[in-house]
């Protein structure tokens, strides 16, 4: 759908902001100061077409918020502004700039377009949504949290470079927004956010058009540079040289940066030593899985800032009935708050519980295939390597592992899951089953490399 709107699309971005104005203000007259903080300051527009108006949010929960709240709202304020009425669609920064190969700004075309980037990225809204003060602070992230308010008050200071990790969900991306925009709104300084799928796309784009100069320029003279999921470099060893290098001179120049990543450095598949070692220099965090009390805290701020009724038994039995990822349980409140829009109930645990039950229902069904392909290249074997029967302890543990997981994320029985994997019976797969969650326990890196295996067979 995006792709035909990109090509309809010939409204140029000063006509667009001075559409959006319009709309946003039509929208402020009738929203409390702090909703339109949250759910609108943010929004930019993508596209315009004959039939359609296209908003982009700084995320996918805010989208699904902004399209179950406010969809009239908006479909009367575009009409009020453009004097006639439109589809209006939302979308998310994660589906306009990071699905597609080549993103907008960055095709063949557009190339000329580089510096605007620069622009945009300097001048793009702050997106308040993602502030220190919407963060909550416990035991898993306070070390992190403490870190990104010491680099933002001292850029190139305090820890350079610094290095966030966690599994998804825990607020990496929450903690960067949030130094980005203190950088900008207090410091006034040039700081480029952007996610390390941009960057190769980036660069994929600069070696067609050979347009080294501007992309140079462009990173390398900013006064801080916050990359969002590095580990996506994995694949790409060209745009990681290229990287190297902007990282080499915006650390000479005492410049900041700031790294995020869903596992440390070292466990990044393919990643050089010499990248490693420099990631290292700084300093080095980690997120850890949200404590039920920090989950608790989350929902009730949560609750809070969207204005929604939850009393604090809900937010107990909510953060008792979720795990660790905060999005999921944002996922949760939004449908609970619509849930509780409609049938004018009160949000009860018997609610909660059923919601979290059709959430985890909705989730992607994955197939014992594709978790002893992800573990077999994980662990560099080949899928029948990991299938046989051979009994070598380079084998055994992936073998384990991804009983472990079938036994997690797919509806296999234990006789099924054993067939898959080496002909083992079922006391075998529960035997690797409880192995692998007591040793995980103890051994952060396998707890990592757990967690990365299943948000990669999740998404
Ligand atoms: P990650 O980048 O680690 O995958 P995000 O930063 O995108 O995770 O966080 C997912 C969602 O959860 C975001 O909407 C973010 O605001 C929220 N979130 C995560 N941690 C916290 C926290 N400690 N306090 C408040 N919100 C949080
Ligand atoms: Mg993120």
């Amino acid at each position: 759908m995006l792709e035909t709107q990109k090509k309809n699309d010939a409204v140029p971005d000063t006509e667009k902001d001075f559409i959006l104005k319009g709309i946003l203000t039509v929208i402020k007259k009738v929203v409390s100061a702090q909703q339109y903080d949250i759910w609108f300051s943010c929004l930019r527009i993508f596209s315009i077409t004959n039939n359609s108006i296209t908003f982009v949010a700084p995320n996918s929960f805010i989208r699904e918020w902004l399209h179950n709240h406010y969809n009239d709202l908006f479909s009367g304020a575009v009409y009020k502004i453009l004097n006639s009425s439109r589809e209006v669609i939302f979308s998310s920064e994660d589906e306009v700039f990071g699905q597609s190969s080549v993103t907008p700004f960055f095709n063949d075309n557009n190339a000329h377009k580089v510096l605007d980037l620069a622009d945009e990225h300097y001048t793009i809204p702050i997106n308040k949504y993602y502030s220190f003060e919407n963060f909550v602070v416990g035991p898993c992230n306070r070390l992190a949290h403490a870190a990104a308010v010491a680099v933002s008050e001292s850029p190139g200071h305090a820890y350079n470079p610094l290095f966030i990790h966690g599994a998804s969900g825990l607020g990496k991306t929450h903690l960067l927004h949030a130094i980005n925009n203190v950088m900008k709104s207090k410091h006034k300084m040039k700081a480029l956010y952007l996610s390390c799928e941009r960057f190769v796309n980036h660069y994929i784009s600069t070696i067609r058009s050979n347009s080294w100069d501007s992309f140079r320029e462009l990173y390398r003279n900013v006064d801080a540079l916050l990359i969002d999921d590095i580990q996506l470099f994995e694949n790409s060893q060209e745009s990681r040289e290229e990287f190297f290098h902007t990282f080499n001179t915006l650390y000479n120049a005492k410049k900041q940066i700031v790294i995020t990543s869903d596992c440390p450095p070292e466990s990044i598949v393919s990643l050089e030593e010499r990248l490693i070692s420099r990631f290292k220099w700084g300093l080095l965090c980690g997120i850890d899985n949200t404590t039920i009390e920090t989950r608790i805290a989350i929902a009730e701020k949560k609750a809070l800032l969207w204005g929604i009724n939850l009393s604090h038994e809900a937010a107990s039995c909510l953060a008792e009935n979720i795990s660790g990822n905060i999005r999921e349980l944002e996922g949760a409140i939004a449908r609970l708050s619509r849930e509780e829009k409609i049938t004018k109930n009160s949000i009860t645990c018997d609610l909660i519980k059923k919601v979290v039950r059709e959430l985890s229902g909705n989730r992607k069904h994955i197939n014992i295939e594709a978790v002893i392909e992800a573990v077999s290249k994980r662990f560099n074997i080949s899928v029948s390597q990991l299938q046989s029967k051979r009994k070598t302890r380079s084998l055994a543990l992936p073998r384990q592992i991804a009983m472990h997981i079938s036994r997690k994320l797919t509806n296999m029985s234990l006789m099924e899951i054993g067939g898959y994997i080496g002909g083992r019976d079922h006391s075998t797969v529960i035997y690797a089953d409880e192995k692998i969650t007591k040793m995980s326990m103890k051994d952060k890196n396998l707890q990592l490399i757990l967690q990365k295996l299943e948000s990669e067979l999740q998404k």
